[in-house]
This record gives structure tokens, C-alpha cells and sequence, in this order.
């Protein structure tokens, strides 16, 4: 017989990995599903300044390595898995998965959100050719190029000053006049004598299909529709990311853009009925605040209410 365990945790970033935490530490032996992306978006970031209790900041990857370490020394399990499939309306959980079916009494969702792309045909054939959404992974292969980012948030500012440790110059698209990136972002970018700002401006095409290698970029001046070109060696995305929910159409409220609706702040519900013992917690409920802090207290609270639920479902 399959065994039952008390809660599995979908997904391996700062909020599922303090899922862990507290849930281990409560004698629940947690299983974390690490999923597509293990270690979630701050393993694939820098320097992190604003997570509370480091003065000087820390690199992303070791701030996940050390929670994953902290959950494990509690006695969380983990599994390299992806979920398949999963019936949330029955008792236990049942969640088909990649390393086959496994039966819970709660379960907490934190599969995060994933980098957007473009959708340009150009684009999506030439990622790892010079096309890439991540800075800290591919940075370093450009180094002494001309290179341009995407996007007008925070993480096109951190992607662009973070990539002038590497090239030549960065180029930062936007497609509005102004920015949605904090200002103290915006000012660091606005004042790095390598990045040059273009605004209102659209990438049409990458160029280099042919020769498997991005050659620069087809642009279009929204402002006023003329088109130029820019000679580049890459092509970054900081446009912002997808929620990881899509395999809970139909059993989980979702919102317009595919976040979990959640209610009493971790609390997931079908058809505005909560669903016992499932429980949402970081980027793939939370479309307003999106911070490593803000994910790791999510997810202490819905390993509080999973707690919480199994103590008054007698287990
Ligand atoms: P974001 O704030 O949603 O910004 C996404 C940007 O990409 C926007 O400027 C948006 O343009 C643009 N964009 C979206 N789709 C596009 C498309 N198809 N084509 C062209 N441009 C497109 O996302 P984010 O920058 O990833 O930030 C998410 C959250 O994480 C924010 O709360 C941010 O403060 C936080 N964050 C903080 C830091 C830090 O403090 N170090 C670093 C990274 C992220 P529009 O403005 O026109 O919509």
C-alpha cells in the first residue's frame, strides 16, 4: 500500500523550503518536490540586500542552500519530481508525479512563478544562443559584448547592472515611457556610464536564426513607429514571470492571470469553498509583493495552518 505522508511540499524556493522548516521541525517529515526550477528564483539571482538579518547582503544561491539545509537538518526529505497530475478533491491528496504516485494529508503549494519570454519565434529559437532570462546563469559567456535587457521592473535593473560586470555596454528596452522599477534601482541604472536607457521601444525580431547565434535586435520606436536595428551579442529578459499553477486549472481558484486565489492569507478554495488541507504560500499566490521575505513568511504560515489542520483532523 502507498504510504500516506502527513505533507508534501510542491516546490523548493524560499517559501516551500520555510514550509519545510516549520513542518520539520514540527515531527511532520516534509517531502519537498524540488520541481523544474530547484532552489525557485533566488537561486538563480545575486547579491540579495534586503533579506533581513545579513548587513551585507547575500548571493541568492547560498541563502536558498542554507534554508535547504536548515529544513534537512530537521529531518525534510527531498525528490527531484515533477507533478503530473494531482485529484485534490479526495482523501488523502493524491499526486501523480514524475517519481510516481504519492498519497498526503496536506499539501503546500509553492511552485513559484518562471521568467516570461517575448513569445517572438526569433526569440524562442535562439534561447541558449544569445537569448536567455537569466543573467547570472549566461552573463559571464559575454563578456566584452554589446548586449541588451528587456523590461522596465527591478529585475530588468538588476539584470542590466548586474550584466555591465561582463559587457562592453547593456542596453536597456522598455516599451513605456516610465518605469515601474523602484527608484533607487532606476537610479543606479540611470547614473552606470555603461547602460544606455531606450524607452518606448519594442523588440520586433532577433536577428542570427539562420546562423544560431544572436547577431542584434529588429526594434520599433512605439512613440513614433520607427524601426531600427542594434547590433548585439545577446538579448536578456527581465519582463517579470509566469505563476506555476496552470496544472490546478479546474480544481483551485485561479485569478485572470493564473495566480492561486487564496483566502486568509494561505488558505486555497474551489468554486470560493476552501479545500481542506491544501494550502498556497509564495510567488504562485502573491502577484503584489513578490519578495524572498515576503515568500519564506507565507510559507511559515501555510506550515502553520497545515499544522494546525492535521492536529484537528486527529493526526
Ligand atoms: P515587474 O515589476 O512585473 O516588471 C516587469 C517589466 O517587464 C515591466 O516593466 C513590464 O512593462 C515589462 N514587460 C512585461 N511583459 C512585457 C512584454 N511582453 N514585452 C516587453 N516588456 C514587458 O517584474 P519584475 O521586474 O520581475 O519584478 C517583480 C517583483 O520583484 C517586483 O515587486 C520587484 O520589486 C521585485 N524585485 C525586486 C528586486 C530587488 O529589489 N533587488 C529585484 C528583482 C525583482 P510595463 O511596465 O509596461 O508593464
Amino acid at each position: 500500500m502507498t504510504e500516506i505522508r502527513d505533507t508534501v511540499i510542491l516546490g523548493s524556493g524560499c517559501a516551500g523550503l520555510t514550509a519545510a522548516i516549520y513542518t520539520a521541525r514540527a515531527g511532520l517529515k516534509p517531502l519537498v518536490l524540488e520541481g523544474h526550477e530547484p532552489g525557485g528564483q533566488l537561486s538563480i539571482t545575486t547579491l540579495v540586500e534586503n533579506f533581513p538579518g545579513w548587513p551585507e547582503g547575500i548571493q541568492g544561491p547560498e541563502l536558498i542552500e542554507n534554508m535547504k539545509k536548515q529544513a534537512a537538518r530537521f529531518g525534510a526529505e527531498f525528490q527531484l519530481a515533477h507533478l503530473n497530475n494531482v485529484a485534490l478533491g479526495v482523501r488523502p491528496i493524491k499526486l501523480e508525479t514524475s517519481a510516481g504516485e504519492i498519497c498526503t494529508r496536506t499539501l503546500i503549494v509553492a511552485s513559484g512563478a518562471s521568467a516570461r519570454w517575448l513569445g517572438l519565434p526569433s526569440e524562442q529559437a535562439l534561447i541558449g544562443h544569445g537569448v536567455s532570462s537569466c543573467a547570472t546563469c549566461d552573463g559571464f559567456f559575454f563578456r566584452g559584448k554589446d548586449i541588451a535587457v528587456v523590461g522596465g521592473g527591478d529585475s530588468a535593473m538588476e539584470e542590466a547592472l548586474f550584466l555591465t560586470r561582463f559587457a562592453s555596454k547593456v542596453t536597456l528596452l522598455h516599451r513605456r515611457e516610465s518605469f515601474r522599477a523602484s527608484k533607487i534601482m532606476l537610479e543606479r541604472a540611470i547614473a552606470h556610464p555603461n547602460i544606455e536607457l531606450r524607452t518606448n521601444t519594442v523588440v520586433e525580431e532577433v536577428l542570427g536564426v539562420e546562423e544560431k547565434d544572436v547577431k542584434g535586435l529588429k526594434l520599433k520606436d512605439v512613440s513614433n513607429g520607427a524601426k531600427s536595428e542594434l547590433e548585439v551579442k545577446a538579448m536578456f529578459l527581465g519582463i517579470g514571470h509566469e505563476p506555476n499553477a496552470k496544472m490546478f486549472t479546474g480544481q483551485m481558484d485561479l485569478d485572470e492571470d493564473g495566480y492561486i486565489k487564496t483566502t486568509g492569507n494561505v488558505l486555497t478554495t474551489r468554486k470560493g469553498q476552501v479545500i481542506p488541507g491544501v494550502f498556497a504560500c509564495g510567488d504562485v499566490q502573491d502577484r503584489r509583493y513578490r519578495q524572498a521575505i515576503t515568500a519564506a513568511g507565507s510559507g511559515c504560515m501555510a506550515a502553520l495552518e497545515a499544522e494546525k489542520f492535521l492536529e484537528e483532523h486527529g493526526h
